[in-house]
């Protein structure tokens, strides 16, 4: 079981508080879907011929190329890799690129996911993070979604920024509920170096950032979906029943990948590797069939920490014994100490030998998983 992100490095607009890697110029798109249909054949040995259960479209924004552009990458893929019968195949989509022509073509290429930015239904919001699209648009392709043959889709919501109230994010979060929405992602609003929404907190034309305000709002939104008969299965994701993302359960469960396109990391077990996050530079590398990522050998310890973060996350737990098998003595005892320390604190609960986070260590999910690295 193994899985395909591909990177299309491509927006209409920038989001203030982006940090990912795409270029608002579309003049280079021919260009780089060669570069990435290219990698897709060079790597088809990468997973060792196992077949692949998820295909990812993420970005940037994919559902910013044309229907011809994504199929010539999907048989580029289909033509290198076996894939399973229950493929799930994820399209990122913005609301302002759906429509119902759309839908049924992405469909009938075999994308039977949609993952909308949709961040929040107000525009005061969106004009905030600079999106592309309006509150209207987002609900219209909601619906246009729901109308469609692509059943299976998530919502990203951003929240703890200074314009939303918990009023409003209530409100946010009860859109959701109404439209039956079965999947969503819930992101608190960071402020990442060298983006724009850093330089303007920077300057004092933005507000900071009240951490404060992102745990409360957590937890609002936990407990609304909760009560809505969503499961909690990971810190920043919620989903009725049989909507779980698989692309996201074999990142956690570390399952091999291959992220083709600028940017994109690769995973198979005993390396990492990361392409070069440049689209005239990747395009160059790839053409000249020059190597476009490096490579990071992972030790036993990487691993084990890995597992650690991911692990704790989600409402399948970190498994006491499976980390304690690759432990040194000395390791196993400091783990335990600080598991005490955070049990004692109310932070974890452990049932079944496997460790999960209280509601209270969902608040501090990172610096607990960083507390119990192996150093
Ligand atoms: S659409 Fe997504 S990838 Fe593009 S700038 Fe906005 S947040 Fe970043």
């Amino acid at each position: 079981m193994a899985g395909i992100y591909i990177h299309i490095p491509f927006c209409s607009q920038a989001c203030y508080y982006c940090d990912f890697h795409f270029s608002t110029s579309l003049r280079n798109k021919s260009k780089i879907i060669y570069a990435i249909i290219k990698e897709i054949q060079t790597q088809k040995n990468y997973l060792n011929g196992e077949k692949i259960h998820t295909i990812y479209f993420g970005g940037g924004t994919p559902s910013i190329l044309l229907v011809d552009e994504l199929s010539q990458i999907f048989s580029a893929v289909k033509d290198n890799f076996a894939l399973s019968n229950n493929l799930e195949c994820t399209l990122e989509a913005n609301p302002e690129d759906i429509n119902e022509k759309k839908l049924n073509e992405w469909f009938n290429l075999g994308i039977n996911r949609l993952s909308l930015g949709v961040q929040s239904f107000r525009n005061k919001d969106l004009n905030y993070m600079n999106r592309s699209h309006t509150a209207t648009e987002s609900v219209q392709s909601i619906e246009l979604i729901k109308k469609s043959k692509i059943s299976n889709f998530s919502i990203d919501l951003i929240y703890g920024f200074p314009l939303l109230t918990n009023t409003a994010w209530l409100n946010n979060l009860e859109k959701c509920i109404n439209f039956n929405v079965p999947h969503i992602s819930c992101y608190c609003l960071t402020v990442e170096k060298k983006t724009p929404l850093f330089h303007m907190i920077k300057k004092g034309d933005y507000r900071s950032l009240d951490p404060l305000k992102g745990k409360e709002q957590f937890l609002i939104a936990r407990k609304v979906f909760l009560k809505n008969g969503y499961t909690h299965y990971e810190i920043s994701n919620f989903s009725k029943p049989a909507f779980y993302s698989q692309h996201n359960k074999n990142y956690w469960n570390s399952t091999n990948y291959l992220g083709v396109g600028p940017s994109a990391h690769s995973y198979n077990g005993i390396s990492r590797r990361w392409n070069v996050k440049n689209n005239a530079l990747y395009f160059k590398k790839i053409n000249n069939n020059e190597c476009i990522f490096k490579e990071e050998v992972l030790t036993k310890k990487n691993i084990l920490n890995e597992y650690i973060l991911t692990s704790i996350r989600t409402k399948y737990g970190l498994k006491i014994d499976y980390v304690f098998d690759k432990m040194t003595l000395k390791q196993k005892d400091s783990f335990k100490k600080e598991i005490n320390k955070l049990e004692k604190k109310k932070f974890v609960i452990i049932i079944d030998r496997k460790i999960f986070l209280t509601e209270k260590g969902m608040l501090f999910a990172d610096s607990i998983a960083e507390n119990l690295f192996i150093i």
